[in-house]
Protein backbone atom coordinates (compact mmCIF):
# COMPACT_ATOMS: atom_id res chain seq x y z
CA UNK A 1 0.00 0.00 0.00
CA UNK A 2 1.04 3.70 -0.71
CA UNK A 3 1.64 5.93 2.29
CA UNK A 4 -1.25 8.22 2.43
CA UNK A 5 0.13 11.77 1.17
CA UNK A 6 -1.73 14.12 2.77
CA UNK A 7 -3.82 14.08 6.16
CA UNK A 8 -6.70 16.47 7.49
CA UNK A 9 -5.85 18.64 10.00
CA UNK A 10 -7.73 21.40 12.11
CA UNK A 11 -7.59 25.16 11.17
CA UNK A 12 -8.42 27.44 13.65
CA UNK A 13 -10.20 31.65 13.26
CA UNK A 14 -9.74 33.22 16.06
CA UNK A 15 -11.13 36.40 15.72
CA UNK A 16 -14.37 34.38 15.24
CA UNK A 17 -13.84 32.41 18.33
CA UNK A 18 -16.12 33.48 21.94
CA UNK A 19 -14.25 31.13 24.21
CA UNK A 20 -17.44 28.78 24.48
CA UNK A 21 -15.37 25.66 23.95
CA UNK A 22 -17.76 23.66 22.49
CA UNK A 23 -15.55 22.42 20.37
CA UNK A 24 -14.04 20.80 23.91
CA UNK A 25 -17.03 19.48 24.87
CA UNK A 26 -18.04 18.05 21.68
CA UNK A 27 -14.39 16.30 21.84
CA UNK A 28 -15.06 14.91 25.04
CA UNK A 29 -18.02 12.99 23.73
CA UNK A 30 -15.70 11.63 21.42
CA UNK A 31 -13.48 10.12 23.49
CA UNK A 32 -15.08 9.82 26.68
CA UNK A 33 -18.85 10.16 26.18
CA UNK A 34 -19.07 12.93 28.35
CA UNK A 35 -19.38 17.23 27.70
CA UNK A 36 -16.92 17.71 30.75
CA UNK A 37 -14.18 19.37 27.80
CA UNK A 38 -10.74 20.40 29.76
CA UNK A 39 -8.71 17.33 30.67
CA UNK A 40 -11.06 15.40 28.96
CA UNK A 41 -10.52 17.01 25.28
CA UNK A 42 -8.30 16.40 22.61
CA UNK A 43 -7.96 20.22 21.53
CA UNK A 44 -7.62 22.88 23.80
CA UNK A 45 -8.66 26.67 23.29
CA UNK A 46 -6.40 28.93 25.39
CA UNK A 47 -6.94 32.40 26.28
CA UNK A 48 -4.05 34.06 24.83
CA UNK A 49 -4.12 38.10 25.76
CA UNK A 50 -7.50 39.05 24.07
CA UNK A 51 -7.46 36.45 21.86
CA UNK A 52 -7.37 32.24 22.12
CA UNK A 53 -4.77 29.74 20.70
CA UNK A 54 -6.17 26.61 19.43
CA UNK A 55 -4.27 23.46 21.07
CA UNK A 56 -4.62 20.56 19.11
CA UNK A 57 -2.17 17.73 17.23
CA UNK A 58 -1.48 18.38 13.53
CA UNK A 59 -0.33 14.77 13.00
CA UNK A 60 2.69 15.39 11.96
CA UNK A 61 4.06 11.99 13.59
CA UNK A 62 6.99 12.53 15.04
CA UNK A 63 6.39 10.33 17.63
CA UNK A 64 5.66 7.07 15.36
CA UNK A 65 8.66 5.24 15.78
CA UNK A 66 9.00 5.74 19.71
CA UNK A 67 6.33 4.14 20.93
CA UNK A 68 8.01 0.72 21.99
CA UNK A 69 5.15 -1.28 21.62
CA UNK A 70 3.93 0.34 18.41
CA UNK A 71 0.84 1.11 18.87
CA UNK A 72 1.46 4.53 17.34
CA UNK A 73 0.52 4.00 14.00
CA UNK A 74 -0.13 6.83 10.52
CA UNK A 75 -3.79 5.32 9.14
CA UNK A 76 -4.50 5.06 5.17
CA UNK A 77 -6.25 8.40 5.79
CA UNK A 78 -2.84 9.66 7.46
CA UNK A 79 -4.17 10.46 10.38
CA UNK A 80 -1.72 9.58 13.80
CA UNK A 81 -3.98 7.42 15.59
CA UNK A 82 -3.62 5.50 19.11
CA UNK A 83 -4.20 1.93 19.27
CA UNK A 84 -5.49 1.78 22.45
CA UNK A 85 -5.32 -2.28 22.98
CA UNK A 86 -2.00 -2.21 22.05
CA UNK A 87 -0.70 0.49 24.48
CA UNK A 88 0.55 -0.38 27.53
CA UNK A 89 -0.26 3.33 29.25
CA UNK A 90 3.54 3.72 29.94
CA UNK A 91 3.48 7.70 28.27
CA UNK A 92 6.08 8.20 26.60
CA UNK A 93 4.70 9.51 24.10
CA UNK A 94 2.34 12.15 26.11
CA UNK A 95 6.38 13.10 27.48
CA UNK A 96 7.56 12.99 24.12
CA UNK A 97 5.31 15.52 22.29
CA UNK A 98 6.89 18.61 21.23
CA UNK A 99 3.90 20.12 21.11
CA UNK A 100 2.14 18.73 24.07
CA UNK A 101 -0.64 17.10 21.89
CA UNK A 102 -0.78 13.63 23.32
CA UNK A 103 -3.33 13.86 25.95
CA UNK A 104 -3.89 12.39 29.34
CA UNK A 105 -6.82 12.21 31.34
CA UNK A 106 -7.25 10.26 35.21
CA UNK A 107 -10.07 8.66 33.76
CA UNK A 108 -8.02 6.00 31.84
CA UNK A 109 -4.19 4.51 31.69
CA UNK A 110 -4.21 5.37 27.48
CA UNK A 111 -3.24 8.56 26.36
CA UNK A 112 -5.69 9.73 23.40
CA UNK A 113 -5.44 12.50 20.79
CA UNK A 114 -7.35 14.05 17.99
CA UNK A 115 -8.53 11.54 15.27
CA UNK A 116 -9.64 14.69 12.96
CA UNK A 117 -13.22 13.07 12.94
CA UNK A 118 -14.57 16.93 12.41
CA UNK A 119 -17.19 16.84 15.76
CA UNK A 120 -15.59 20.00 17.07
CA UNK A 121 -15.64 21.73 13.82
CA UNK A 122 -19.76 20.63 13.91
CA UNK A 123 -20.16 21.91 17.09
CA UNK A 124 -18.94 25.30 16.96
CA UNK A 125 -21.37 27.35 16.14
CA UNK A 126 -18.96 30.53 14.80
CA UNK A 127 -17.61 28.33 11.83
CA UNK A 128 -14.31 29.26 14.05
CA UNK A 129 -12.72 26.12 13.32
CA UNK A 130 -12.08 24.00 9.42
CA UNK A 131 -10.73 20.77 8.52
CA UNK A 132 -8.20 20.95 6.22
CA UNK A 133 -6.44 19.02 3.85
CA UNK A 134 -2.50 19.14 3.97
CA UNK A 135 0.78 17.53 2.24
CA UNK A 136 2.13 15.20 5.42
CA UNK A 137 5.27 16.56 4.26
CA UNK A 138 4.68 20.31 4.72
CA UNK A 139 4.05 19.93 8.54
CA UNK A 140 6.91 17.82 9.02
CA UNK A 141 9.04 20.71 7.10
CA UNK A 142 7.13 23.62 8.75
CA UNK A 143 8.24 21.58 11.91
CA UNK A 144 11.86 20.80 11.21
CA UNK A 145 12.51 24.26 10.54
CA UNK A 146 10.74 25.60 13.57
CA UNK A 147 13.13 23.45 15.80
CA UNK A 148 15.81 24.30 13.68
CA UNK A 149 15.45 28.04 14.03
CA UNK A 150 14.29 28.37 17.44
S1 LIG B 1 1.55 5.54 26.21
FE1 LIG B 1 0.88 3.91 24.82
S2 LIG B 1 0.96 4.85 22.75
FE2 LIG B 1 2.16 6.17 24.12
S3 LIG B 1 4.31 5.45 23.92
FE3 LIG B 1 3.40 4.35 25.70
S4 LIG B 1 2.58 2.43 24.88
FE4 LIG B 1 2.96 3.81 23.11
S1 LIG C 1 -11.50 16.55 15.20
FE1 LIG C 1 -12.53 15.12 16.67
S2 LIG C 1 -10.88 14.23 17.91
FE2 LIG C 1 -10.02 16.05 16.85
S3 LIG C 1 -10.25 17.73 18.34
FE3 LIG C 1 -12.08 17.76 17.00
S4 LIG C 1 -13.61 16.49 18.10
FE4 LIG C 1 -11.60 16.05 19.02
Amino acid sequence: MDKPKTVKVLKFYPEKCDGGLLCEKACSQVHFKTDEGGEKSAIRILKDGKTYKMHVCDHRGLCLDMCPVGALKRRKNGIVWLDKDTCIGCQACVGFCPISAMRKSEARIEPFKCISCGACVRACPNGALELVEVKIDDVKEVVYHKQGAE
